[in-house]
């Protein structure tokens, strides 16, 4: 956990075993971080079985150099091909990164898990295809818009149901409670003890709870949501019911905005990371490739692409 690596990547899809397979070419240490319990969780998830795979993907023509020539086939060639590619990286399944922070140049990439791992640089190759986490019930269409999986639309006057029990739960009712102005704000998880936390959010959180600016509705889950007046009516499983303006559930998975935003990485309007020509995010020396640094569209060739280009960037800083 003590080491510096020259570089970490976060995902393990084409760009981010591409950066690897890059940086292990340019003698730089490297770590991969990856959430799924293998690599290529998209190609996994959203390609049918036997799906044909082109190099060239809606015809976007993409000249590949470097280590990794990747041709067409199908989604089992492909995933074949890389396994054999991945077998000498050292990459960390079941890792699901939720910040990167920084101190004296070094950046330290934080699990949801409470781990941490530090770099000189690091590589953003999250893809767009994390989705947040929904609950089992139905969500009335009437009120699906004071129903929400991020903060950015609370206001400070609003009665606030936050849902979940990891840090971006407890970060939410934090924040939203430090700012209520005539709201409230109400924090539900369905464990009583709240393990999963850092340690910084667990002090927080016990003195929001203690002096009342948050309060806490723990042990119990939620069993339905209605639509009473607009408002929503949350039925727990203790039979009691409450009515908010707004409930924000943060019970898992992330927007790639989000995650930029956790990262202090500036993006659009449209939530498009701000990216310089060698893809350098507004953060020096972290870097975002695929998927991710697109407006839209995108392949595999091109996640490799800009992979090639990043670490070329990275090893001239490096003075290779
Ligand atoms: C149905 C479909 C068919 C397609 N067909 C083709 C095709 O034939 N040819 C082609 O070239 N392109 C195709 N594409 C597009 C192509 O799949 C993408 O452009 C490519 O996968 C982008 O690679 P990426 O590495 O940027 O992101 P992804 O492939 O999405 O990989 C991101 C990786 O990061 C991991 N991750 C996400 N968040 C975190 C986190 N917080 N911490 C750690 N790990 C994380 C994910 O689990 C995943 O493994 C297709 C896309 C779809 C949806």
């Amino acid at each position: 956990m003590n080491t510096i690596y020259d570089v970490i990547v976060i995902g393990c899809g084409p760009a981010g075993m591409s950066a690897a397979l890059e940086a292990r070419a340019k003698n730089l240490s490297v770590l991969v971080l990856e959430k799924g319990e293998s690599h290529n969780m998209s190609i996994r998830k959203f390609y049918k079985e036997g799906k044909r795979v082109d190099r060239d993907y809606k015809g976007q023509v993409v000249e590949l150099k470097g280590e990794l020539d990747f041709q067409d086939g199908n989604r089992e060639s492909t995933l074949e091909f890389f396994d054999t590619l991945l077998k000498p990286i050292n990459v960390e399944y079941q890792s699901d990164v939720e910040s990167v922070s920084q101190s004296d140049g070094i950046f330290s990439v934080n699990t949801s898990d409470n781990r941490s791992f530090k770099a000189r640089f690091v590589i953003i190759g999250i893809g767009k295809m994390g989705q947040p986490n929904k609950p089992s019930y139905a969500i009335p269409p009437t009120i699906r818009k004071s129903v929400n999986f991020n903060a950015n639309d609370a206001r400070s006057e609003e009665n606030i149901l936050v849902v979940g029990g990891g840090n971006s739960a407890v970060e939410y009712a934090i924040d939203l409670a430090q700012n209520t102005q005539g709201g409230s704000v109400t924090l539900n998880y369905r464990r009583k003890e709240f393990t999963r936390i850092n340690d910084i959010n667990a002090k927080e959180l016990e003195s929001a709870l203690s002096n009342g600016q948050l309060m806490g509705r723990f042990g119990i889950d939620i069993i339905e949501l209605s639509d009473e007046d607009g408002k929503v009516a949350v039925k727990f499983s203790d039979e009691s019911k409450e009515v908010f303006d707004r409930v924000i559930y943060a019970i898992g998975g992330a927007t790639p905005v989000d995650f930029l935003k956790k990262c202090g990485i500036q993006t659009d309007e449209k939530g498009v990371p701000l990216v310089s020509q060698t893809l350098e995010s507004s953060v020096k020396n972290i870097f975002v490739a695929g998927d991710i640094a697109l407006k839209s569209g995108g392949s595999i060739a091109l996640a490799i692409k800009h992979s090639y280009d990043i670490m070329n960037e990275i090893a001239k800083r490096t003075n290779l």
